[in-house]
């Protein structure tokens, strides 16, 4: 039962784990952000400390700590994340001018919130892929 009126209808029936994290409360709408796409499987939102004058995260609505727990029963759900990053792109008009799609795991990746999320950044010159840091 949905009980909280600003979980839209088409989430009402989707079932949470037990383990929380703030991308799964923004999902629920119980913390603020600026959200800017959402369906039954993906909702997507504005980087609140974006690296380029576009960066949006787009996560899936069911809490996946990492890509190493993703499974065959997700195959479809990733496949959104990703035709939703290309809509976004299309949408904020990056589509030609070019733009990264990347995805953090665990700690050497960068990963700091442990809930999966394709970082979709554009808007300025992106430069080399990753830096060759110190070692
Ligand atoms: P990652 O390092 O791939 O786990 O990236 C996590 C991203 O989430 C970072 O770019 C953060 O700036 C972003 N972030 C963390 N908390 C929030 C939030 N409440 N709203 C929007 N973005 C957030």
């Amino acid at each position: 039962m949905n009980d909280n009126p600003a979980i839209p209808q088409s989430l009402s029936g989707t079932t949470y784990p037990s383990a929380d994290t703030i991308f799964a409360k923004i999902v629920r709408r119980e913390i603020p952000a600026k959200i800017v796409y959402q369906d039954e499987f993906v909702t997507a939102f504005h980087d609140i400390n974006p690296v380029a004058p576009v960066h949006l995260l787009i996560v899936p609505n069911k809490i996946i700590p990492t890509l190493n727990d993703v499974s065959p029963d997700d195959e479809q759900l990733l496949g959104k994340l990703l035709l939703t990053a290309q809509h976004l792109a299309k949408e904020y008009g990056i589509d030609k001018t070019g733009y990264r799609v990347l995805m953090n795991v665990n700690n050497d990746g960068g990963q700091v919130v442990y809930h999966i999320h394709l970082h979709l950044i554009g808007g300025r010159a992106l430069g080399r892929m990753v830096s060759r840091g110190e070692s």
